[in-house]
């Protein structure tokens, strides 16, 4: 029986290692919808080689461009916002949402609304819109699976246990390329030495959320919606190696962990083939060459990040949407070199000591707190290189 496969952020690091194992097994799946925001050329070659049904671009001035790339093939185009919305409605047994950032948002939810089963990569969306988009996929009766690795090995720790056995939820964190510096040596860390991630390849905002731990403060909140066990009861700890990708302590004090390479496309293949197994080409794990597992705890001194993330999360409402927003534009603001490695936490912390919103009542309200606090995001930039 073949599955019917939609992949959101398709052409993105995430979206590339999906379609990676499903080419592998092509026989077994149908590719119903594959979309990207921009990269037109990316895109067209890939929703080809594995006979999409439709390509969608999130741009719509790029439409013409991908219908003329496309013609010929029998793969539908089309662009735009409301296109990946529709997409996501087309009748996919199973959607990867890897968009990034909250862009995902809309398409994200949309697929939930749908039903079936929705692997999860898009972490920016559950933070932003967690608690809407937990009560939709109940609504609708969709499937959520995890496909960040600390959340997918979180997943398999539980394996269906009861949450109220759950003493403590342990995230694994690589503590990124600049574990061992001072604030001082960070102030000068240009994009280059933030992307390269010492462990993982990964998208250019990802490696910088992974640099500054924004990304481990993000993970904390997605942690916290997926597996409702308490703030209190999630933590983080630095693991280097990044072998062990999390834990979980049951009440009786036995420490489950999910060990692997890595590598995404073992996150992503449990999500693909779940309840089931499937094979991958990634590397085995060698544990005696690895030699050895390492711990600290996490500092929130030289990583404010971590600290902002969780003020966010125990503030709830919109705070984590806000916290979120103003980091998507200043990762993107360091990435162009218009600000500096440590201002990125700074203008979080600015725009979420500033501004406060309410518990969401919809998507509107998360998406308006979004533009709000992208534009004080802007005007503390402005004022920090004027
Ligand atoms: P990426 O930058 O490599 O790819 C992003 C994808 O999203 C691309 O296909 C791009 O075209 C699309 N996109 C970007 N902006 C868009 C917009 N405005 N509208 C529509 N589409 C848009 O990113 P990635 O590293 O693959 O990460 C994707 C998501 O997965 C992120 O939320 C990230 O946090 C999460 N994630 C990634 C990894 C990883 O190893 N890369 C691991 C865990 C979680
Ligand atoms: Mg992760």
């Amino acid at each position: 029986m073949t599955r019917k496969v939609s992949i959101f952020g398709a052409t993105g690091s995430v979206g590339m290692s999906t379609l990676d194992l499903i080419q592998r097994d092509a026989q077994a799946f149908q590719v119903v919808a594959l979309t990207a925001h921009s990269d037109v050329d990316g895109l067209a070659k890939l929703a080809r080689a594995c006979s999409a049904q439709m390509a969608v671009i999130g741009d719509p001035a790029r439409y013409d461009a991908l219908k003329s790339a496309l013609a010929g093939s029998g793969v539908e185009a089309a662009a735009g916002e409301a296109a990946l919305v529709e997409a996501a409605q087309a009748g996919a047994d199973w959607s990867m949402a890897a968009i990034v950032g909250c862009a995902g948002l809309r398409p994200t939810m949309a697929a939930l609304q749908a039903g079936g089963t929705v692997a999860l990569a898009n972490k920016e969306s559950l933070v932003s819109a967690g608690a809407l988009m937990m009560d939709a996929a109940v609504q609708s009766g969709a499937t959520l699976l995890p496909v960040d690795s600390e959340h997918n090995a979180i997943f398999q720790c539980l394996a269906g246990s009861r949450l109220h056995d759950v003493a403590r939820i342990i995230l694994t964190a690589s503590g990124g390329p600049f574990r061992t510096r001072s604030r001082e040596e960070m102030r000068d860390i240009t994009p280059a030495q933030a992307v390269a991630h010492p462990n993982w390849s990964m998208g250019a905002k990802i490696s910088v959320d992974s640099a500054t731990m924004m990304n481990k403060g993000l993970e904390l909140i997605e942690a916290a919606h997926l597996f409702p066990v308490g703030l209190d009861r999630i933590e983080i700890l630095v693991h280097p190696q990044s072998i062990i990708h999390s834990m979980v302590e049951y009440r009786d004090r036995s420490t489950l962990a999910q060990l692997g390479s890595p590598d995404m496309r073992i996150p992503i293949a449990s999500a693909l083939a779940w309840p089931g197994r499937m094979e991958t080409p990634c590397r085995p794990l060698n544990l005696a060459q690895a030699g050895r597992l390492d711990f600290e705890a996490p500092d929130e001194v030289r990583f404010p990040a971590l600290r902002l993330a969780r003020q966010a999360a125990e503030q709830g409402g919109l705070a984590p949407a806000i916290l979120n927003a103003a980091n998507e534009v200043a990762v993107a603001a360091f990435l162009k070199e218009a600000i500096g490695f440590l201002d990125i936490a700074m203008i979080v912390e600015d725009v979420l000591n500033r501004y406060s919103a309410p518990e969401p009542s919809g998507i509107d309200d998360v998406l308006e707190a979004d533009a709000q606090a992208r534009r004080m995001a802007g005007q503390v930039m402005e004022r920090l290189t004027a």
